[in-house]
C-alpha cells in the first residue's frame, strides 16, 4: 500500500500543482475563439426581427416537425413526480416548456453569462403561439461567491416589483448556481411558486438540476440554507453544452464518475473506456452520460427525497471538497474540481481502512485524472482547517462526521460515522502539508 499510495500521492500533487497556476476563474471562461459557433436559433431570428423588418417579412420561427427529444427519465415522487426531458435543440420546441407553465407570469432567473447566450429563445420558446404568457427575467451576477442572500434577494426584489403572484412559474436558466437559487426563491416566494429548470452546465444536468435541492451558501458553510423544493420539469437541451468552457465541462464529468462508484459498476466501466469522447463533447457520449447519470439520481430521490441515508451518497467525496470550496474561499476551484480531489482522498481513506482493493483505490484515481481533474487538495488546505471545516459539515450529527466511503467490489460504498478515525486522520496528513 505505503509505495501504490505514496506514488499516487506523488503523482496528485505535480498535478494539482500544474492546475493550480492555471487553476481559478481565470481560466474558466474559455476565449470565445475556442466555443464552437451556436447554430441558427430561435433568439437569432427574434433578434433579426427586432431589427425593423416588418414582422410579416420575417419568416416565422417554426419548432421542429418532429420532437428531438431523446430520452426522457421519470422523477418518481408520486403526485410531485416529473420529467427529465434529454436531448438536442429542446430550446426550439416550445411546447415542452409551455405544457409545464401554470399561470401567465414567468420569471426566468438567470445571470450574466447565460442570458446573452440563451434568455431570448428561451423568452421565444415560453411565449411562441402563446400571447397571453408574460416573461420577466433577473439577470444576477455569475459566479459561486453570489450563491448568496443578497442575490437572492434580487430575485424576490423583482418578482415583488413584478406584482408576480402565486399563480407564476420560476425558470433557472443556467448552472448549477443558478437552479439552486432560483429553486430557493421559488420554494419561498409567497410560501412556494411552481419552478422549472432548464440547465445549462455539465454539472446541473447531470446532478444540481434533479432531486429537489435548493438553497444558497453561507460564509460558514456550503448550501447550510435551503430548503427541498421539486421542479415541474427538468429540460436538458444537450447543445447548450457547446457554449460551455472545457473547464467547466470536466467539471461536471466529476458527479458523473460519482454514480459510477457509487452504484454502477457497468456504468463506470462505460466512463473508463469512453472519457475521451465525452471530454471531446461527442453527442451520443455526453447524451449517454447525462441519461445514466440522470436515471442513477432519480432512482436514489425517489427512495429517499430527504437524504434518510441512501441520497447522502451522492455525496462521495463531498465532505473533503466542500471544505476545498469553504477553505479557499468560494468560486476559486469549480465545484466539480473539488469534489474530484475529495473522492481521490474518499477513496484513500477506504482503503485505508480495508474497506475496498487496491485497484478500485487506482482506477477512481486514474479516470479523475483522465478528465484532468485535480486528484488532491491545493496547497494551503492544512489539516487543520480541513477538520475545522468539516466539523460544521451537514453531514454531522451528535457531534460525529459521517461520511461516504466506499465498500466492498466496485459500485458499493456507506455512508457512515463507524469508522477508524486514526484512518481519517491519515489520509489528511497524507494529502495536506502539514
Ligand atoms: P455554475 O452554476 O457556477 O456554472 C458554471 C459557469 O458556467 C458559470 O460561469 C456559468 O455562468 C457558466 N455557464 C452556465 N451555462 C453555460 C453555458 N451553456 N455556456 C457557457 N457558460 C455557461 O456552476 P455549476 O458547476 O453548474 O454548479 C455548481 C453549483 O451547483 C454549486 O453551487 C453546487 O453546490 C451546486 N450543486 C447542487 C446540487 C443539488 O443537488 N442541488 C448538486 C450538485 C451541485
Amino acid at each position: 500500500m505505503a509505495a501504490t499510495a505514496s506514488s499516487l500521492l506523488a503523482a496528485a500533487a505535480s498535478v494539482s500543482t500544474s492546475r493550480a497556476a492555471i487553476s481559478p476563474r481565470a481560466a474558466a471562461s474559455a476565449p470565445s475563439s475556442s466555443r464552437p459557433p451556436l447554430r441558427a436559433s430561435p433568439a437569432r431570428a427574434l433578434r433579426s426581427r427586432r431589427r425593423g423588418v416588418a414582422a410579416s417579412a420575417a419568416p416565422a420561427m417554426q419548432p421542429p416537425a418532429v420532437s428531438r427529444v431523446s430520452t426522457v427519465v421519470d422523477v418518481d415522487l408520486g403526485d410531485r413526480s416529473y420529467p427529465i426531458y434529454i436531448g438536442p435543440g429542446l430550446l426550439d420546441e416550445p411546447e415542452l416548456l409551455q405544457r409545464h407553465v401554470i399561470g401567465k407570469r414567468v420569471l426566468v432567473v438567470t445571470n450574466t453569462t447565460v442570458a446573452p447566450l440563451y434568455l431570448e429563445k428561451v423568452t421565444w420558446a415560453l411565449t411562441y403561439q402563446n400571447p397571453n404568457v408574460s416573461v420577466e427575467s433577473v439577470v444576477l451576477p455569475d459566479g459561486e461567491k453570489y450563491k448568496d442572500m443578497d442575490t437572492l434577494m434580487k430575485v424576490f426584489d423583482k418578482a415583488i416589483e413584478s406584482r408576480l403572484d402565486r399563480r407564476c412559474t420560476f425558470v433557472a436558466l443556467g448552472g448549477g448556481v443558478i437552479g439552486d437559487m432560483c429553486g430557493y426563491a421559488a420554494a419561498s416566494f409567497l410560501r412556494g411558486v411552481n419552478f422549472i429548470q432548464i440547465p445549462t452546465t455539465l454539472m446541473a444536468q447531470v446532478d444540481s438540476s434533479v432531486g429537489g435541492k435548493t438553497g444558497i451558501n453561507h460564509p460558514l458553510g456550503k448550501n447550510l440554507i435551503g430548503a427541498f423544493y421539486q421542479p415541474q420539469c427538468v429540460l436538458i437541451d444537450t447543445e447548450t453544452l457547446n457554449t460551455l468552457p472545457d473547464r467547466e465541462l470536466a467539471s461536471g464529468v466529476a458527479e458523473v464518475v460519482k454514480y459510477g462508484l457509487i452504484r454502477d459498476a457497468p456504468f463506470f466501466e462505460w466512463q473508463e473506456k469512453n472519457m475521451a469522447a465525452i471530454l471531446a463533447r461527442e453527442p451520443s457520449a455526453l447524451t449517454y452520460a447525462i441519461k445514466r447519470s440522470c436515471e442513477n439520481k432519480a432512482e436514489v430521490v425517489a427512495q429517499d427525497e430527504r437524504e434518510g441515508g441512501l441520497r447522502a451518497t451522492l455525496n462521495l467525496g463531498h465532505t473533503f471538497g466542500h471544505a476545498i470550496e469553504t477553505g479557499l474561499g468560494y468560486g476559486e476551484w469549480l465545484h466539480g474540481e473539488a469534489v474530484a480531489a475529495g473522492t481521490v482522498m474518499a477513496a484513500d481513506m477506504s482503503y485505508r481502512l480495508g474497506w475496498i482493493d487496491e485497484s478500485i483505490q487506482k482506477r477512481t484515481f486514474d479516470i479523475l485524472d483522465q478528465a484532468k481533474l485535480p486528484v488532491a487538495p491545493p496547497k494551503g488546505m492544512t489539516v487543520e482547517k480541513f477538520r475545522n471545516i468539516m466539523a460544521v459539515d451537514k453531514k454531522v450529527a451528535d457531534g460525529l462526521l459521517r461520511l461516504i466511503l466506499l465498500k466492498g467490489p466496485l459500485g458499493g460504498c456507506v455512508f457512515t460515522g463507524e469508522y477508524d478515525r486514526k484512518a481519517l486522520d491519515e489520509t489528511l496528513h497524507a494529502f495536506c502539508d502539514n
